[in-house]
């Protein structure tokens, strides 16, 4: 069974732990997040995709749930003792990859083909592509202003209230012209199941239907579309998603996580906290599942995959 996955960073990663240890890699195409990106100490960063590629093949630091395990900062430190840019964390194993990722794209190698060459170096057989290979980069529009991802992020600490997300080009005014990096169309048209990862749905996941072309292969599948709520009891287990969608859908219900994808999927997995939500995601003509959703241990990443994967029997 072939099956494509949206997916942001940590929760995206989690997900897709337990996914590889139900269903061969070499079947599962992750269509990462690159709205995220960052040009930074002349490095080209691509934080979700990235996240996915060190949780997938043991390199991350599980704790942190970003950046690789056994990391060290000296590169970073002779940065801040240069008085340079040291807002965004860059380990020294970490860098190593994007000076490589950096040197091919500058020679003109496309994100996506650079990718492909990345992942097998880090023994994975999963297909891991960007959503684009072009610039796409979400802005975040708040009441202090308007700032590129990683500034609010990271460097504000979220903290800023969202009024509203563009997806941009990289020069942060123009609109994007990304299109869908090769293959991306194609793995979403030949699936056997599309899947959505519990991740934020404005940040991670919009960015991704925002490429040219995608929300349209989506919108027009032919088999199911099952996504996995990022919330617990209405709230995120880390990061702004609960009050993203508090401020920009006005509720953080399960319903108000499917009316994100109106549209685009047919079941959403959701947490037994929020069972009483069912009838009002039944009523978006989306089919509810009802499971645990929390992933602390192997065994519970892999009952949540197996979850999304049995929630289109009843929908095939
Ligand atoms: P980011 O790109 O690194 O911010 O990560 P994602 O957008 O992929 O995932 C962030 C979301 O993951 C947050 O909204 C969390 O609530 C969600 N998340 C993290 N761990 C879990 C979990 O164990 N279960 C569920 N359901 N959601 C989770
Ligand atoms: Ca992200």
């Amino acid at each position: 069974m072939k099956v494509t996955v949206l997916s942001g960073g940590v929760g995206g990663a989690r997900f897709l732990r337990g996914l590889i240890d139900v269903l061969p890699q070499s079947d599962i195409t992750v269509i990462g997040n690159v709205g995220d990106d960052l040009e930074l100490l002349g490095l080209h960063i691509s934080p979700d995709i990235d996240t996915v590629l060190y949780t997938l093949s043991g390199a991350g630091d599980a704790e942190r749930g970003w950046g690789r395990a056994d990391e060290a900062w000296r590169a970073l430190d002779t940065v801040a003792q240069l008085g340079g840019d040291t807002w965004f964390l860059l380990g020294d194993r970490d860098i190593g990859l994007h000076l490589y990722r950096t040197e091919a794209l500058r020679k003109g190698e496309p994100l996506s083909s650079v990718m492909v060459r990345i992942t097998r170096g880090f023994g994975l057989d999963l297909t891991l592509l960007p959503a684009t290979d072009g610039a796409l980069r979400t802005w975040v529009d708040t009441p202090a202003g308007s700032f590129p991802f990683q500034q609010w992020f990271v460097a504000r600490r979220h903290e800023d209230d969202v009024d509203g997300l563009r997806y941009l080009a990289a020069d942060g005014v123009s609109p994007h012209a990304a299109t869908a990096a090769p293959g991306v169309l194609e793995a979403i048209a030949s699936a056997d199941l599309l899947l959505i990862t519990p991740s934020n749905p404005y940040v991670s996941i919009e960015p991704i239907l925002a490429v040219a072309g995608i929300r349209e292969a989506v919108r027009a599948r032919t088999v199911p579309c099952v996504a996995v709520s990022p919330l617990i009891g209405g709230k995120a287990i880390k990061g702004p998603a609960d009050r993203m969608l508090t401020r920009l859908a006005g509720g953080t219900s399960a319903a108000h996580v499917a009316g994100c994808y109106t549209g685009l999927i047919d079941a959403l997995v959701l947490d037994e906290e929020d069972a009483d939500d069912t009838s009002a995601v039944a009523a978006l003509g989306v089919r509810p599942v009802v499971t645990r959703t929390l992933m602390r241990d192997p065994a519970t990443r892999r009952a949540l995959a197996e979850a999304a994967l049995g929630a289109t029997g009843s929908v095939l």
